[in-house]
């Protein structure tokens, strides 16, 4: 498996003015392809060495042995699925009328409270880690998490939707120790609610 041939969604200064060409050069170029290479190493004659990154995770969270592998593959999946989580800067980002923006309104009361937990959750995290809105395939529910590091719901049956990198390696180019600004600019104006829901209703229909 070729785990160093993921390519950024769209182009480097596509998420402009919120996070810069920059930022993207370093994040994407260095500390992305950083765990793809890193996991090529680890995996390199093993039987995870064709495995896809979802199998990968399941098979090392649990074993302390395969930290490495666990974190770099997680760290890998983690950041695919940000550059999915974005998408270019609107000045109004609000979520399309439908099941999910219904689902949105049943878990938490209207879409200004979800972006407000995001926000807190993603202010909050202490150290490195991720926040994450997951749909819950068996209840439905939606439900916002953080994980620390390079954990991810992926290990606790939740299937994410979005997710929002707050290591410091996300902003500290653009926004040095201000993390809220980040956040805000990542939530309220670049966060792709199309790609939410389409994920949404795939896990719908996955039942
Ligand atoms: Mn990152």
């Amino acid at each position: 498996m070729p785990f160093n041939n993921q390519n950024l969604p769209y182009a480097k200064n596509h998420l402009e003015p919120i996070i810069s060409e920059k930022t993207i050069e370093f994040h994407f170029g260095k500390h992305q392809n950083g765990y793809a290479d890193k996991l090529i190493s680890l995996t390199n004659n093993t039987k995870f060495e064709n495995m896809d990154l979802v199998s990968i995770i399941k098979e090392t969270a649990d074993d302390p042995s395969k930290t490495p592998i666990f974190n770099n593959a997680a760290q890998l999946w983690n950041h695919i699925l940000y550059w999915e989580s974005a998408r270019e800067y609107r000045e109004e980002n609000n979520i399309p009328n439908g099941e999910f923006s219904d689902a949105v309104n049943a878990s938490f009361g209207n879409e200004d409270n979800l972006k407000a937990e995001l926000l807190e959750a993603s202010v909050n995290l202490f150290g490195s880690g991720w926040v994450w809105l997951t749909v819950d395939p068996q209840t439905k529910n939606l439900k916002i998490l953080k994980t620390q590091n390079a954990n991810n719901p992926i290990t606790m049956n939740l299937e994410p939707l979005i997710t929002i990198d707050v290591w410091e390696h996300a902003y500290y180019l653009d926004y040095q120790n201000r993390r809220p600004d980040y956040a805000k600019g990542f939530i309220f104006h670049l966060l792709d609610w199309n790609a939410a829901q389409e994920k949404y209703l795939s896990v719908l229909q996955q039942k």
